[in-house]
């Protein structure tokens, strides 16, 4: 095959108008009308508002190379690896569950509705086991490890971890009855938002859009969830409905006083493809291995990062317990306690 030629698909492809340039082309432009018409003229959104980040960054003499280069390297390995790992997980959910689906919904205005918050919830599952669960967040660290704030940080994440994700989400969805069309619009439409929370400050300074602040999670809330300080960690798990953050307790509006710092609490490489990419689970394997005995190495695996087997936890919680009681005065540490393998 023509090297240009893979190289304009792959471009068409990134950029999602392959069904524009079709209609163009054929100059009937009526399917533009239809459902999947609207979906294929949203679906180039984030791509390009991606690109005029970048050619902003570049006008304003802000491009850093290194703000890009990883997500970019990390985008190109997974449409690399997921070419021979073809495992469409939520048609094998849907597959598997669906005739266990405690009722059917149709696709209509109220179990829209209803199938959001069902797929908020198995979001925010899913995620928050991607916190708290030290295995997991060898999938997840990867999507938390740029230090910089922008689109291409949509694009960075470990191989694995849509399989898991989709796995979770899916199985939760359709046994809550959420029928598969109305699953894929949901998808879709959370798939946009999720991309676009992750925009960076030189295109929305200030990311909390307003009076929307109050009422959903915006780009705010989710630079608080990328963010390494201790206030912030382990906040903000949901996506587009914050619902479940209030209910579980995990929401967390920005502080003017704290500014973000973004990227994980271990000392890492950023620039690094590997340690970005394989860091977390080297880190996991090397604490197995110096666990004495079989239990300790399971609880390794399974807790959340930072527990230790000698009762010195560095967990998120752990870190956050102590400068409660330094803010309260009960403990006098004058330096930040120093974190390792623990997520932001
Ligand atoms: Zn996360
Ligand atoms: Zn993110």
């Amino acid at each position: 095959m023509n090297i240009f030629q893979v190289l304009y698909d792959e471009v068409i492809s990134f950029f999602g108008i392959g069904h524009v340039i079709d209609v163009v082309k054929s100059g009937d432009y009526s399917s533009l009308l239809t459902f999947d018409g609207i979906l294929s003229v949203i679906g180039p959104f984030i791509p390009f508002l991606l690109l005029i980040e970048i050619i902003r960054a570049i006008v304003y003499k802000k491009f850093k190379i290194d703000d890009y280069r990883i997500p970019f390297f990390i985008f190109v390995a997974n449409r690399f690896i997921s070419r021979f790992i073809s495992i469409g997980m939520v048609a094998l959910c849907i597959g598997l569950f669906e005739k266990h689906s405690v009722f059917k919904t149709t696709f209509t205005w109220y179990w829209l509705i209803y199938g959001y918050i069902i797929w908020e919830f198995a979001h925010f599952i899913y995620h928050f086991l991607a916190h708290k669960v030290r295995i997991l967040w060898c999938l997840h660290s990867t999507h938390h490890a740029p230090e910089n704030m922008n689109l291409s940080v949509t694009y960075a994440h470990f191989f694995l971890e849509a399989p898991y994700a989709d796995f979770i989400r899916t199985t939760i969805c359709i046994l809550l009855g959420v029928n598969a069309p109305l699953l894929f619009f949901i998808m879709f439409v959370d798939g946009t938002w999720g991309a676009f929370i992750h925009v960076g400050e030189n295109i929305i300074k200030d990311g909390r859009l307003g009076f929307l602040n109050k009422v959903i999670l915006t780009p705010s809330h989710h630079r608080v969830h990328h963010a390494r300080n201790i206030v912030y960690m382990d906040t903000n798990f949901c996506n587009l409905l914050n619902i479940w953050d209030r209910v579980f307790g995990t929401l967390q509006n920005e502080k003017k006083e704290v500014p973000i710092e973004y990227g994980i609490t271990r000392k890492i490489n950023p620039r690094n493809f590997w340690d970005v990419y394989f860091g977390e689970i080297y880190y996991l394997a090397k604490d197995v291995q110096h666990a004495p005995g079989i239990k300790n190495k399971f609880l390794y695996i399974i807790m959340p990062p930072g527990w230790s087997h000698t009762g010195e936890h560095k967990t998120a919680k752990a870190v956050k317990r102590i400068l409660n009681e330094e803010e309260q005065g009960k403990l006098f540490i004058t330096t930040t306690p120093v974190i390792e393998k623990t997520e932001g």
